[in-house]
């Protein structure tokens, strides 16, 4: 278990000035909050409540040279089984959602997607329903551009209100973020999504509720659902498809530990009981190694990796 500077006491009781108690968790596993229900503890784990908690709890790391990583629901994450030497900043509390102006919705950057299309469905806004199922939050989906069956955040983003690393609040267009294939100028900055305005269009809630129930039934019969995991585990190579060439390498079932190829869907790597992170990180390597071989394409991991993987 890493412990080091981090848990000195002026930290923690500056901290105990802007956020309660009980919001300031102490190698928190961080297991709990990972899709991949695996990784070791967070030094610190931080629950604030608002924006100010927010900004003095980020002031507070800064000035004490410490760094932090903004958790949305873990569902594209995999961290060290040595755990994250710094502190996670949880945006479990920031789940507001509400419509905004007729076909707009502003969501708070820790809201889950499942809980914005339920909101679109209820008010017959359509555009969303690509998103229905990608178990994320709004905040991770901006990071990650996140899309799915022909939509892509970066098709419905209206503004996104971050909170710079220098703590001030701004606001960016769609165009402003830098959106690519899972990538967007935040990614791997220390900005936090405050909230997302998404624009969508007037339509028909019987068709958008089985539109969201179509994809859902596809996701089902398509993706490993019953396992953990982190989604596709690689980014679509140019031209390709990661599950493809992982099947085509006879991985299809290869595991290490109890992380494992998935057999329905070859492009998710699976927990199948007890995988630890060494685990999954060892199988993704191994994956990429002899996909490579195979064929000569590097695959290029989607999952973003926290903490130390060596030896
Ligand atoms: C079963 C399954 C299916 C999936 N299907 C899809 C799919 O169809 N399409 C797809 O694109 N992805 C899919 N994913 C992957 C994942 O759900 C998405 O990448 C999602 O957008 C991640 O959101 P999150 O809130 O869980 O982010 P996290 O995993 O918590 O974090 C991901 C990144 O976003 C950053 N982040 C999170 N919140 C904020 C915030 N408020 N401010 C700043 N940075 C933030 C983190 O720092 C990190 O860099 C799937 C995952 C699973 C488990």
């Amino acid at each position: 278990m890493i412990r080091k500077r981090i848990l000195n006491k002026e930290i923690i009781s500056a901290l105990e000035q802007v956020i309660s108690k009980e919001n300031i968790l102490i190698d928190e596993p961080m297991s709990r909050h990972t899709t991949f229900k695996c990784g070791g503890p967070a030094s610190l784990f931080l629950r604030p409540s608002n924006v100010a908690e927010l900004r003095d709890i980020i002031n507070i790391l800064k000035d004490n040279g410490e760094k932090y990583f903004v958790l949305g629901n873990g569902s594209n994450l995999l961290v060290s089984d040595k755990g994250y030497d710094g502190a996670i900043i949880s945006m479990g509390y920031f789940d507001d959602i509400h419509i905004e102006a007729e076909t707009q919705i502003c969501a708070e950057g820790g809201a889950m997607n499942s809980a914005i299309a339920a909101m679109a469905r209820d008010h017959s806004l359509t555009g969303f329903e690509f998103a229905a199922g990608i178990p994320g939050t709004i905040g991770g989906a901006m990071t990650m551009n996140a899309g799915a069956y022909g939509g892509e955040m970066k098709d419905i983003v209206r503004e996104v209100i971050l909170l710079s690393p220098e703590g001030e609040i701004m606001t960016y267009s769609g165009d402003d973020m830098e959106f690519d294939y899972r990538e967007s100028f935040i990614k791997g900055k220390e900005y936090v999504v405050l909230f997302v305005v998404i624009e969508l269009q007037k339509g028909d809630k019987e068709e958008i509720t089985s539109k969201m129930q179509e994809l859902a039934l596809k996701r089902k019969e398509k993706q490993p659902l019953e396992y953990p995991s982190a989604g596709s585990t690689f980014k679509r190579p140019e031209g390709n498809f990661a599950g493809k060439l992982i099947e085509d390498a006879g991985l299809k079932g290869y595991s290490v530990g109890d992380a494992e190829v998935s057999e329905k869907h070859a492009g998710f790597v699976v927990n199948k009981g007890n995988a630890t992170a060494a685990d999954v990180y060892k199988l993704i390597c191994d994956v990429k190694e002899k996909v490579l071989e195979n064929c000569g394409v590097t695959l290029e991991p989607e999952v973003i990796i926290l903490g130390d993987f060596g030896e």
